[in-house]
């Protein structure tokens, strides 16, 4: 597996994780092909960063989010946790790893109890692994809706009762419930409006500091990506092709695919205007059947021959800047 973590030890480590949806069909509902989500996945995400997971939608980063805390299974690879395979975890065992690895969902109403309390959404958690104790509970749960600026009028309320940005406190609260160190936030503000963004990034970023916390921040949004990431992954296809410290992506990406993503990423200071807005060529291709070689290809202005032939493995073309792409940091390629 390539050591994409520059180099420290991992809190969480994926190791070629491949997650296939079958397709079945037919009187016996045979698997007649399959979706290929996750197709070979290796990372690491060291304790106290944030990895931003970027790529348009369909690419598979909430698959791999969701199976990293295996709330789906992996059809092949492996999933370790502070050193250890998680995979062979038994229910009880998977049950106490909850406490340490959490998620933030995108839509801080659906993924909210509406018949249930705020005291009763944030204080679940805490049930489920042992505090016995209402007065406890309560405590505690206070503790947590101050941390995340909300007030002890708010522990009796619904979640209808709160705005956007109120909710998904409310889920930040939730999943801090048990300290965890890891915390996958999936698409965590793209349902909130820019002002409101920033205050819950502002908020998780806090939070980092204070509990020493890692997150895993999937979006397809690269302006928020970067602002809160200390590296960032980009995907395409099931795939990761590119892997490299925030800055050293956005300042110069080397795979065509980043290349094109952040083209379309406007700029504040018009003096650091990037080259022209690259349009990519076509649909994304079907992840039943993706194309050979380099799953980029069709879509490539930089494609040759080889790129259909052979896939191009994720190497470090620059310190700690990886890329998976035939041509990549050569002459020829921007
Ligand atoms: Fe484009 Fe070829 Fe590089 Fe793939 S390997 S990104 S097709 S130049």
């Amino acid at each position: 597996m390539p050591d994409t973590s520059a180099n420290a030890r991992p809190l969480l480590e994926a190791r070629n994780v491949v997650k296939h949806f079958p397709i079945r069909g037919g009187v016996f509902m045979k698997q007649t092909a399959a979706v290929k989500a996750v197709d070979g996945v290796s990372l690491a995400i060291r304790g106290g960063e944030t990895l931003g997971l970027v790529g348009e939608s369909g690419c598979g980063k909430t698959t791999f989010g969701r199976v990293i805390l295996r709330l789906e299974e992996p059809t092949s690879g492996d999933v370790l946790f502070q050193g250890l395979s998680i995979l062979g975890y038994s229910k009880h065992d998977m049950q106490a790893l909850r406490r340490e690895m959490q998620i933030i969902f995108q839509d801080p109403f659906s993924s909210l109890n509406p018949r249930k309390t705020v005291s009763h959404i944030v204080g679940e958690p805490l049930l489920v692994h042992g505090v016995k104790s209402r007065r406890e509970r309560e405590a505690r749960v206070l503790e947590l809706l101050e941390v995340v600026g909300l007030r002890r009028e708010h522990m009796r309320r619904y979640p209808h009762q709160f705005s956007g940005g109120q909710r998904q406190r409310i889920g930040v609260a939730r999943a801090l419930a048990l300290k965890p160190k890891l915390i996958v936030c999936d698409e965590a503000v793209s349902a909130l409006d820019v002002s409101i963004q920033a205050q819950v990034i502002n908020l998780l970023k806090d939070l980092q500091s204070e509990f020493g916390l890692t997150y895993l921040f999937i979006s397809h949004d690269l302006s928020v990506v970067e602002h809160v990431s200390d590296r960032v992954a980009v995907m395409y296809l099931g795939k990761i092709v590119e892997i490299a410290p925030s800055r050293d992506l956005y300042r110069e990406p080397l795979h065509p695919y980043s290349q094109a993503l952040l083209s379309a990423v406007p700029v504040p200071d018009p003096s650091l205007q990037r080259p022209g807005r690259i349009i990519l060529k076509g649909d994304v291709p079907s992840p039943i059947d993706p194309p050979t070689g380099c799953r980029f290809h069709p879509r490539c202005h930089y494609a040759e021959g080889l790129c259909s032939e052979r896939e191009p493995p994720l190497s470090e073309v620059r310190e700690h800047h990886w890329a998976a792409c035939h041509f990549a940091g050569r002459a020829g390629l921007p």
